[in-house]
């Protein structure tokens, strides 16, 4: 998760790389100013396998926010891709046909933890989909089908939320509200 200092306007975020246009994020928290580069990390792509991903690095001078843009494949604070969370949660709900290949202990742990905090988020989801979504949702596996009907792909979704209000799918960006 993301962490606040507590002291000052410093933080970190993680945003989608399709979530915005151009080259370079703007301030998640509307500062007028370009955000400068800030160098780049390497993280693994899954949890097991040896393939790494790429993460760059923006600063935003005046709120001292570090912004990583994460490729669109990949899940904020996971290490699990969306394809392989999109296979699970279909199995989850009872549509699709799992994951092939299946996962390993690393992966099926993250899968799992990934899956217990989606079932405490159906109220939070159901609120940012609105209309797009019947009024009554019977619990996670329906709301996953649902918003699979909206949204087509798990991409689709993240898309959405990230577009319509600073929400993900399994957590918000808390870290984004100013100190008062
Ligand atoms: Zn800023």
């Amino acid at each position: 998760m993301p962490s606040r200092t507590g002291s000052g306007f410093q933080g970190a975020i993680q945003v989608r790389a399709d979530s915005f246009t151009g080259e370079r994020p703007p301030c998640p928290r509307d500062c007028p100013t370009q955000l400068r580069k800030h160098g780049s990390y390497f993280r693994y792509a899954a949890p097991s396998g040896q393939q790494r991903v790429r993460i760059l690095r923006y600063f935003c001078s005046p709120c001292g926010l570090t912004v990583s843009v994460l490729p669109v494949d990949q899940l904020p604070y996971r290490p699990v891709t969306v394809p392989r969370l999109e296979a699970f949660l279909d199995g989850q709900a009872g549509i699709g046909s799992g994951l092939d290949p299946p996962p390993g202990p690393l992966e099926a742990g993250c899968l799992r933890r990934a899956w217990t905090r989606f079932q405490t988020r159906v109220t939070v989801l159901q609120e940012a989909f609105g209309l797009l979504l019947p009024s009554v949702i019977s619990g996670a596996a329906d709301l996953w089908k649902q918003m699979r009907r909206a949204k087509e792909s798990l991409r689709g979704i993240l898309h959405f939320l990230a577009q319509s209000g600073k929400r993900s799918l399994l957590w918000d960006y808390r870290c984004l509200r100013l100190p008062a």
